[in-house]
């Protein structure tokens, strides 16, 4: 009997009706280890009405009622990190630690959102016209949909449900096919915690699901995060139907590794960021720009420690890179890397020459030099365990080559000099900078996100901007007149 992975609307597991399932598989054996239902149009509406239901109570709920459950969510999310990680590894691949890193990143989100009752304060200004006071307020929108990718299937959905949740939405999240368990874990917890049933639902589903959701009256708000040509067309058909988007893309990141550059902490970097979680994170390192003479002292070596990385099944100690989330993603990485030497790159580590685990969708470690901007190997996200290093004479040449790709999600520069890096952090056309960081994801204190092809909307995700979106504001202006004073006056209202 295979395992159904079901739906959570109203809070409790709901078994689809639609007849579609799609195969969930343990990348590391290659083993199909369970159906998820997808979802219809008609139990799209079924999980948006008891999500409507629950929004128009929820809001009603105390700012310290709704920190309260925060707070219970967090404590719960921290105590069971180890089984959510394990869910992680078994249907994504990644090693266990790193699962664990990204539930330590999500629990962050939730930290942030329990400091609701400060967040949603809004301002006062007395007197701004005679007896006349103005104050702002921001009220949650209703229901908001997530609609999340398969490499973070637990962080992305707490980067939005934490914010959403606390300013007083009920949330719909539509997890990734790929690796749907994570969110149905998270719907227990919350109800563990306190929230009200159907303030949380998790939708599985693929494409039908998710026009079903842009296209609901009653849904205010979309989040995607995923691929630039999908979040493009979320974010086109979800304001096309009137509703608030913020959809997030695919990335390129590259890292500027200028000659001053400590090349051991550059090449530690550089390693940790392309080839952790096999290199499908947003944020992953896949170009390394060398400038000048430090090229091929940095290939040498990027080239001596790729060997050295432990590739096998995530949920083993000792791992360092597990699998890649399916056997077509594996054999599609493989092939830009066939295209890039096809183009003239020269292939100094070959993943596809190592030694991996028979079974599962394993591809080692690739690095290429000789990388150019004309090859697919550069110009498309590739999203697995390659890294490019493309050679330029100067700064300028490699600022140009970053400013000119159209993804810009995060970057990093790696130098000794706090000028260089200052004129960096200026100039690049990038939303997200580290600085002898790698991995630049910013704090949940601050926003995510990237520009140009990385981000469709205005807002990014989570922090300070998350809680903008998931709110809308309201200005007062208030007076307590004395009858006695009272007279008809057809003039605009002035404060002078
Ligand atoms: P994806 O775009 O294939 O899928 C993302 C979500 O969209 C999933 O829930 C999926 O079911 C749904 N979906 C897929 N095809 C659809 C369609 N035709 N119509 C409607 N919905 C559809 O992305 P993925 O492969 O799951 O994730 C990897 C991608 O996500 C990479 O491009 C990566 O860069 C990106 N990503 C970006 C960020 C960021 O913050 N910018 C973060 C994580 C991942």
């Amino acid at each position: 009997m295979t395992t159904r992975i079901p739906h959570w609307i109203d809070g409790r597991e709901t078994e689809g009706t639609s007849g579609r399932t799609s195969p969930v598989f343990n990348p590391a054996t290659g083993v199909e280890t369970a159906r998820v239902d997808l979802a219809s149009a008609d139990e799209v509406g079924d999980a948006v009405a008891s999500a409507k239901a629950a929004a128009a109570e929820w809001r009603h709920a105390s700012l310290s009622k709704r920190s309260g459950v925060l707070f219970a969510f967090r404590h719960l999310l921290h105590e069971h990190a180890d089984e959510l990680a394990a869910i992680i590894t078994a249907e994504h691949g990644k090693v266990h630690g790193d699962a664990l890193g990204e539930i330590a990143r999500g629990l962050e989100n939730v930290e942030f959102a329990a400091g609701v009752p400060q967040l949603m304060k809004g301002g006062f200004s007395e007197q701004a016209g005679t007896d006349v006071d103005v104050y702002s307020i921001r009220q949650p929108l209703g229901v908001v949909a997530g609609i999340t990718p398969f490499n973070f299937p637990a962080m992305v959905p707490l980067w939005m449900c934490a914010n959403a949740i606390a300013c007083g939405n009920a949330f719909i999240l539509k997890p990734s096919e790929k690796d749907p368990s994570a969110g149905l874990f998270l719907a227990r917890l919350w109800q563990q915690a306190g929230l009200p049933d159907g303030v949380f639902t998790v939708l599985q589903g693929d494409k039908e699901a998710v026009e079903g959701l842009l296209t609901h009256p009653d849904v205010a708000a979309i989040s995607f995060v995923g691929s630039t040509p999908i979040a493009q067309s979320i974010y086109e058909t979800g304001t096309a139907h009137g509703k608030r988007v913020q959809a997030l893309g695919g990335a390129k990141n590259h890292a500027l590794v200028l000659p001053d550059a400590d090349l051991d902490v550059a090449a530690d970097a550089l390693v940790s960021a392309a080839y952790g979680a096999a290199g499908e994170r947003c944020m992953a390192l896949s170009v390394a720009v060398a400038v000048g003479d430090v090229a091929e002292p940095l290939v040498d070596a990027l080239a001596v420690r790729l060997p050295k990385l432990v590739i096998g099944d995530g949920a083993q100690a000792g791992t360092d890179m597990g699998p890649l989330i399916t056997r077509e993603h594996r054999d599609r990485v493989a092939s830009y890397v066939d295209a890039g030497e096809a183009a003239g790159a020269t292939v100094v580590v070959d993943g596809r020459a190592s030694e991996v685990p028979d079974e599962g969708f394993f591809l080692g470690a690739t690095l290429l030099d000789h990388v150019t901007s004309e090859m697919t190997v550069y110009r498309d996200e590739i999203f697995g365990p390659v890294l490019g290093v493309v050679r330029v004479e100067t700064y300028d040449e490699g600022l140009a080559l970053i400013n000119s790709n159209q993804f810009a999600n995060g970057t990093a520069i790696f130098t000794r000099d706090g000028g260089a890096a200052r004129r960096f952090q200026y100039d690049v056309e990038v939303g997200m900078v580290g600085i002898n960081v790698p991995i630049p994801v910013p704090v949940a204190y601050y926003s995510f996100g990237g520009w140009k092809d990385s981000l469709f909307g205005d807002t990014h995700m989570y922090g300070p901007e998350g809680i903008n979106f998931y709110t809308r504001g309201k200005v007062v202006t208030s007076r307590w007149p004395d009858p006695a004073s009272s007279s008809v006056d057809l003039g605009f209202p002035r404060t002078r």
